[in-house]
């Protein structure tokens, strides 16, 4: 049964553990008690405000209205056939808990993207990316409820119009949709990707251990398990855990700049980090960008940049207007030396 709570901390509920306040707030387990919300507050004309795991929101002020988080659990295979099968997922599983599950099962296809925090039902917000796979590599459908009308319906990957940590729901007035399951289409014979630099130097260093039989390549004696956790320690070993320094990962997305651009960027800084993103376009490293500036490690007013991964902003003790106010210093600071202007990737609430 719906139980609704009045003036609920949120420092608990994102992990940058800012204190703010939530008005009204639930937790919803199933599609019923979450219609059961829509209705609370639609009676009450107060606005909804989504919540999964808080690993990508920024909050920066109280929130008036009813937040509702999303808690509906369940993993169930959908279809299969001879190859592929595709599993739906309630949009309150935990991503990395997900990611171990299916491995377990023999379901291949999510180890690039093992241990990004946050529920399911938020990867799909900003196409969920990591060492060269991103969710809508592995979509199939998704299930929302439009909290304007109450109507439930199924989204196809061409709906959900996905992108580089973007998607329909961060367009303007789409947030009208609450995510109520993801349908993931995944593989039962492993199918290995591992053309991300990082993760192939990883790999490389691994060759001279592995055992390899007669024949076999490099590649075919990987397996989708050892993937996974080489990630997770590239990630552990790069990535601060919010659990001990609060942070919500990469605060700025990697800029899009034309080969031209990157061309004359070449000239005056050789080493800069870029991968291939699509046409002409090529991605450059937002962190590198940040650490040539000199920004790693600083610290102020009790925020600061992460002293291992430039990219990722942190919590020491100061506020969430210290770090907005950090976060705009950076950006100044990027555009003058490299007229590039970084664009800030979490959700802000203020
Ligand atoms: C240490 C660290 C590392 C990270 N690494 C990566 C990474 O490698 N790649 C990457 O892409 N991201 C990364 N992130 C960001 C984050 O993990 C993802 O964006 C994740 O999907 C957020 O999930 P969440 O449940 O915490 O979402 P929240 O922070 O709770 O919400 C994020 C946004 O989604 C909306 N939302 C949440 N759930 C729903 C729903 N069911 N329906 C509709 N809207 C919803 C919220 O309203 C909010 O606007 C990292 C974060 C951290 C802290």
């Amino acid at each position: 049964m719906l139980s609704v709570q009045k003036n609920v901390s949120l420092k608990k509920l994102n992990t940058l553990n800012f204190e703010s306040t939530a008005e009204y707030f639930c937790s919803v387990s199933s599609k019923k008690e979450l219609s059961e919300a829509l209705t609370w507050a639609q009676e009450k004309n107060l606005p909804i405000i989504v919540l999964g795991k808080g690993s990508n929101v920024l909050i920066a002020a109280d929130m008036q209205g009813l937040v509702v988080h999303i808690a509906i659990m369940g993993i169930e295979l959908f279809s299969q056939n001879e190859e592929n099968l595709v599993v739906s997922v309630g949009a309150g599983e935990d991503w990395h808990q997900l990611v171990l599950k299916t491995l377990k099962m023999g379901w291949f296809g999510l180890e690039n993207l093992s241990l990004i925090p946050g529920s399911v039902g938020a990867a799909p917000i900003q196409n969920i990316g990591a060492y060269g796979i991103e969710l809508s590599d592995r979509f199939d459908s998704l299930e929302v409820v439009d909290k304007t009308t109450g109507q439930y319906k199924k989204m196809s990957i061409e709906d959900c119009q996905f992108g580089y940590r973007d998607s329909l729901f961060k367009r303007p007035g789409q947030d009208k949709y609450i995510i109520v399951s993801v349908n993931l289409r995944l593989s039962l014979k492993p199918n290995i990707s591992i053309e991300y630099p990082a993760l192939k130097n990883s790999l490389m260093r691994l060759h001279t251990q592995l055992q390899m039989k007669h024949g076999q390549s490099f590649e075919e004696c990987l397996t989708p398990k050892m993937i996974s956790d080489i990630v997770c320690s590239i990630r552990r070993s790069k990535l601060p855990d919010p659990l001990n320094i609060p942070n919500i990962g990469s605060f700025f997305k990697n800029p899009i700049v034309t080969s031209e651009n990157l061309l004359s960027l070449r000239k005056l800084y050789p080493d800069i980090v870029s991968y291939n993103f699509c046409d002409e376009n090529m991605k450059i490293s937002a962190g590198y960008l940040i650490e040539k500036a000199g920004w790693k490690g600083y610290e102020k007013d009790g925020v600061g940049v992460d002293h291992r991964q430039a990219l990722v902003l942190v919590n020491l003790g100061g506020n969430a207007e210290d770090i907005l106010s950090l976060a705009h210093e950076i950006q100044t600071s990027i555009f003058e030396k490299f007229s590039i202007q970084l664009e800030i990737e979490p959700r802000i609430y203020r």
